[in-house]
């Protein structure tokens, strides 16, 4: 079968590039795959898409692989859309839904993106990947590169959390600790392009990992019968997701496949530790600018210069929505609550949006009644630096006094 793909586009200035070869950017910034959405209209409909087996492969007309068969893929399964009535109730909206993407594979949506893109890169004769990562995204880049048997580089900042700098090791990716910022990870995966000849998976830096994140927002779509919720909460690092669902949006509008004209609000949510994208917000820029200490437990929203900001702070500005920053301080705390009331691996990125969206019913942005989705990106499992680990020791030989249990704090029968 052969892609519906057309051409390229810069996301800059609408210059066109060709498919089927190697592409990366275009004046340093973003290229967007475009496809022949009436060849996709004449072949397939979303009532076909539904009957094939639920994973991000069923909408396979609106992605840019050219056969099935070659997929690079850890069986990407749709993540479980699940009601969070007692979360709802703590921040003051009646009908809250978090969508569970930390259960793909390396356990972040990251997997969406790198499940594309290695696909991609392999089908095009790429021999060798690098990434720079702050948290997820070099896991999954180990994990798929492992799967499609291509080498692979992974530099970190020195203070990525620990899972993630063990979790691309052990998929057998060479890993580097950086003592610098992701920046400076990035850089020398810059200059190894030019000096090994490796290819470089960075957010945008080629076209294929934002099609792959763009499948949360057609799965989003299907899930809740092609109408859409009022608000989208996600929490934004690079963009790729926020960015990719907008084109999931926009391309199903375009076929017809939406049920209501009305789209989502998208709250693009940082953290005040690193809030470039939610500053240009406030101060109705175009472009960010590097915030000067960046510095955030959720590790995905460490990222100080994006190169898709005018595109995030666009999809955010035409949408309705807002970007905003949660404080920091209270992301380790809104992660354990989280976690507690509902049973959900929810892990500080995710938390950011809880708290963003606290504030936004708090001041009339959103009303108590509407439909809000919450993104969970990642598996708290994966950052055991804020993960409580003090539980109380017990001697097996000596009586135990039952009085402890009185003193010690059951989260569970408080509430
Ligand atoms: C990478 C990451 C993000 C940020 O994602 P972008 O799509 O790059 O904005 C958010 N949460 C988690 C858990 C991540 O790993």
């Amino acid at each position: 079968m052969a892609s519906f793909v057309t051409h390229l586009v810069s996301a800059l200035d609408d210059t066109r590039l060709p498919a089927r070869t190697v592409q990366t950017v275009h004046e340093g910034r973003p290229l967007l795959v475009r496809y022949d959405l009436d060849r996709v209209a004449a072949s397939v409909d979303r009532d076909a898409w539904r009957r094939r087996p639920p994973t991000m492969w069923r909408y396979r007309e609106l992605l840019p692989h050219e056969s099935e068969d070659d997929a690079v893929t850890l069986g990407e399964t749709h993540t479980p859309l699940l009601r969070c009535p007692r979360l709802g109730a703590r921040l003051g909206v009646n009908h809250l839904l978090i969508k569970d993407e930390s259960r793909l594979p390396t356990g972040s949506f990251k997997a969406r993106g790198m499940a594309m893109a290695v696909t991609m890169a392999r089908a095009l004769g790429v021999r060798h990947l690098a990434v720079p990562t702050a948290g997820n995204a070099g896991g999954a880049l180990a994990a798929y590169a492992a799967r499609a048997g291509l080498p692979c580089d992974v530099f970190m900042p020195e203070d990525t959390p620990v899972v993630n700098r063990v979790e691309a090791a052990i998929y057998g990716a060479r890993t580097w600790c950086v003592d610098g910022l992701i920046g400076d990870c990035g850089r020398l995966v810059r200059e190894g392009a030019a000096a090994i000849g490796w290819f470089d998976m960075s957010t945008l830096k080629e076209p294929y990992r934002l099609e792959g994140k763009k499948t949360m927002g057609l799965e989003l779509a299907d899930q809740m019968g092609w109408r859409l919720p009022a608000a989208i909460f996600y929490p934004t690092g690079g963009g790729t997701g926020l960015l990719g669902m907008d084109k999931a949006f926009e391309e199903l509008a375009s076929l017809g496949w939406l049920d209501a004209s009305t789209r989502p609000r998208f709250y693009a949510c940082q953290s005040s530790g690193c809030p470039p994208i939610a500053d240009a917000f406030a101060r109705d820029l175009r472009f960010a600018e590097t915030p000067p200490d960046p510095h955030t437990i959720a590790s995905g929203l460490r990222v100080p210069a994006a190169v898709g900001d005018f595109m995030i702070l666009d999809a955010v500005r035409r949408s309705g929505g807002r970007a905003v920053a949660a404080d920091e301080h209270r992301l380790a705390a809104m992660t354990a609550e989280a976690c507690r009331l509902e049973g959900l691996a929810i892990c500080p990125e995710t938390a950011a949006c809880l708290l963003a969206l606290e504030t936004e019913v708090g001041a009339g942005g959103v009303d108590p009644d509407e439909p809000v989705v919450v993104f969970n990106t990642g598996a708290v499992q994966k950052y055991v630096e804020v993960m409580p680990d003090d539980a109380p020791r017990v001697k097996r030989a000596e009586p135990f006094e039952w009085s402890r249990l009185q003193s010690s704090s059951l989260s569970r029968l408080s509430r």
